[in-house]
């Protein structure tokens, strides 16, 4: 069985650019509007030919409990439960929010093996946007665009150091 890893983010991180950058698909719905990916979505990365993984975009862990913004929320946790690994995807252009923190602090809880993926680096200082999520205590983090697919090469050579 292929490794599974499950991208968590708040909407609008670019975590279905994400998706697509890695699994080279535009099958993962991407909108300026917050909330618009509804259920999981998988996809296999192939970018590393000899060490395929099943990728998995949710839809957001945060949030409303009811409605479809709540069956969201559980398919999410659900999809983050069961990962061997986690892509936790923020904004560094926009620094962390309070969801991040809430969101954060839902991965402490789980402890599943978490990668922080600071996204849309693009014209900006990647260190500095790295250093602004400096309080969740990543030794270290990748900062990449996905809309510009920088910074993916390394991020995939930190996603299978640990799988
Ligand atoms: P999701 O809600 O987390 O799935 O976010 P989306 O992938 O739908 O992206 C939300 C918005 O951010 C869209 O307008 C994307 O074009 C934009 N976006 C995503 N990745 C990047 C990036 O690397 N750089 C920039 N500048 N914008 C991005
Ligand atoms: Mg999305």
């Amino acid at each position: 069985m292929l490794p599974l890893v499950a991208l968590v983010g708040r909407p609008n991180v670019g975590k279905s650019t994400l998706f697509n950058a890695l699994t080279r698909t535009r099958d993962a719905l991407v909108h300026d509007e917050p909330g618009v990916t509804r259920d999981r979505n998988y996809g296999i990365c192939r970018l590393t030919p000899e060490r395929p993984f099943v990728l998995v975009d949710t839809g957001g862990i945060g949030g409303e409990e009811e409605g479809l913004a709540g069956a969201t929320a559980r398919q999410s946790r659900a999809a983050a439960e069961e990962a061997d690994l986690v892509l936790f995807v923020v904004d560094g252009r926009e620094g962390p929010s309070s969801l991040d923190d809430e969101l954060m602090q839902w991965l402490r809880r789980h402890s599943r093996p978490t990668l922080l993926v600071v996204n849309k680096t693009d014209g900006i200082d990647a260190r500095q946007a790295i250093a602004e999520f400096s309080r969740y205590g990543f030794d270290d983090a990748s900062a990449v665009s996905s809309a510009h697919r920088t910074g993916i090469d390394d991020l995939l050579d930190d996603v299978l150091a640990r799988l």
